[in-house]
Formats: structure tokens, C-alpha cells, sequence
């Protein structure tokens, strides 16, 4: 399985590579944000809408767990940390197949209703403001997509 793997050392350099993916993404990309609290996976959504042209401030949605943002196309921005317990379908296949992209904070949590087909995307500290991300695609499209982006030569492996 390819895996495509960077390492930022700044919050801005996340929210750039985010940016550029936010150029690259289509409707129904399903995208799976995991790493611990403080990771950067809202930071790097922030970027990715930054590449969508979304004008609003991106926030984590805590308390609505699907927030929505206008965009070059739709951005849907779920955390659903918040379903640890409940484990409940919200209906999340109306984003998956609808018509923009889906980000996922704490993905594996509701595991059972992803598609098949996504771009995992880890991040771990590794102290201070460095952090390293692990791309990893499931599918043609997304091996595609990872392709396009790490060949952009602002990214180093
Ligand atoms: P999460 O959504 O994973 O809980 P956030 O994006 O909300 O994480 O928070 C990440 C925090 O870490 C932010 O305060 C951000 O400024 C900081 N940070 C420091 N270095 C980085 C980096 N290289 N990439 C992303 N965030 C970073
Ligand atoms: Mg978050």
C-alpha cells in the first residue's frame, strides 16, 4: 500500500500543505483526519478550506459535530469525537456522496458508515511545533490525489 509521508514544523506550513490539497480535492473526496488532541487536524481543515476558497472562519464543530462551509465546492467538517459513546449514524452518507468534500476528525469512531474508499491522513507531535504527516490512500483516485500533491515541489518527503 503506498503511503506518502512530511513533516511541518509550524502550524502555517500545515495549513499550506492543507491549502494546496484544498486545490486538488473533488466532490464526494472523503477525507479522515486522526491524530491526538492538539494534533493540527482542525488546523489542517482550516487550511483546506483555505484551498477551497472558503471565507468563513473554520472552527472545530463541537458542538454541532457537521459543520458546513461554502466553498469553490461544498466543505463538510465533522468531529465526531463527541459520538465515542453513542456510536450513531446522522445520516453522514448525505456528505460522504453529496456534493463536496468530507472531512472526518476521530474517524475511526464511527468507522461502520465510512466508505470504502478514502485518504487517511494521521498526524503525530513530535515536539514543539513539529509534526509529522502520514498520507494514506485507499483507493485509485486517492493514490492519484497524493500523487498530484507531494509532486508540488513546496512538499519534501
Ligand atoms: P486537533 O484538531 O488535532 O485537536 P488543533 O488543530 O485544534 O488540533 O490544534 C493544533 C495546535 O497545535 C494548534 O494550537 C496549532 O497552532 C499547534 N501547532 C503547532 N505546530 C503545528 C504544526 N506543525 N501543525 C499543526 N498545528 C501545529
Ligand atoms: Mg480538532
Amino acid at each position: 500500500m503506498a503511503v506518502f509521508e512530511t513533516h511541518t514544523s509550524s502550524p502555517e506550513e500545515t495549513i499550506q500543505i492543507a491549502e494546496l490539497l484544498g486545490k486538488l480535492v473533488q466532490e464526494q473526496d472523503v477525507l479522515l483526519l486522526e491524530g491526538d488532541l492538539g494534533a493540527g487536524k482542525t488546523t489542517f481543515t482550516k487550511g483546506l478550506a483555505k484551498g477551497l476558497g472558503v471565507k468563513r472562519v473554520v472552527n472545530s464543530p463541537t458542538f454541532n459535530i457537521i459543520k458546513e462551509y461554502k466553498g469553490r465546492i461544498p466543505l463538510y467538517h465533522m468531529d465526531v469525537y463527541r459520538l465515542e459513546e453513542s456510536d450513531e449514524d446522522l445520516g453522514f452518507d448525505e456528505y460522504f456522496y453529496g456534493n463536496g468534500v468530507t472531512v472526518v476528525e476521530w474517524a475511526h469512531l464511527i468507522q461502520d458508515y465510512l466508505p470504502e474508499q478514502v485518504l487517511k491522513i494521521s498526524l503525530f507531535h513530535e515536539g514543539d511545533g513539529n509534526r509529522k504527516m502520514v498520507l494514506q490512500p485507499v483507493g485509485e483516485r486517492y493514490i492519484e490525489l497524493c500523487k498530484e500533491l507531494f509532486n508540488h515541489e513546496s512538499i519534501g518527503y
